[in-house]
């Protein structure tokens, strides 16, 4: 079954009487018994059409201003995570130093071999996440 996003013309009509006052005269020609002038039905449909879009989407002002402020918001989390990225050290080369140091060749980092050595390096849980989210949201703006 479809989603029905239209009123059927018989529909349309009785809302153009109940509303406007005019009746229908031809397939998209309504009449103003009143002045017997005559009205192009279209600009009722394009009423309606407009009316069912703000119900269904809410004010198109708004749903525009939200996808600017969403793009803004994406702009800024792939700032900051390309931010994070250039300024942690990631210790991928290192070099001994004494007898039990171990020491990045980056940053200078320092991990003591009697302490459990260098651990394995990982980014932090929410930079994961956000560019999990960064990557399905590129997804989602490709699929449209
Ligand atoms: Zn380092």
């Amino acid at each position: 079954m479809t989603e029905k996003t239209q009123p059927t013309d018989a529909e349309l009509f009785a809302l153009i009487k109940e509303h406007f006052g005019l009746d229908q005269r031809r397939d998209d020609t309504v009449i103003n018994r009143s002045t017997g002038r005559f009205h192009d039905a279209q600009r009722y449909r394009d009423f309606a059409a407009a009316v069912l879009a703000i119900a269904k989407w809410g004010q198109p002002a708004q749903a525009q201003a939200d996808s600017v402020q969403e793009d803004a918001a994406l702009q800024l989390i792939a700032d900051l995570v390309r931010h994070i990225d250039r300024e942690t050290c990631t210790h991928e080369e290192t070099h001994r130093g004494g007898a039990i140091w171990e020491i990045c060749n980056s940053c200078g980092s320092m991990w003591a071999d009697d302490k459990g050595g260098k651990p394995e390096f990982k980014w932090p849980d929410c930079v994961e996440k956000a560019r999990a989210f960064l990557d399905a949201a590129r997804k989602q703006g490709a699929s449209q």
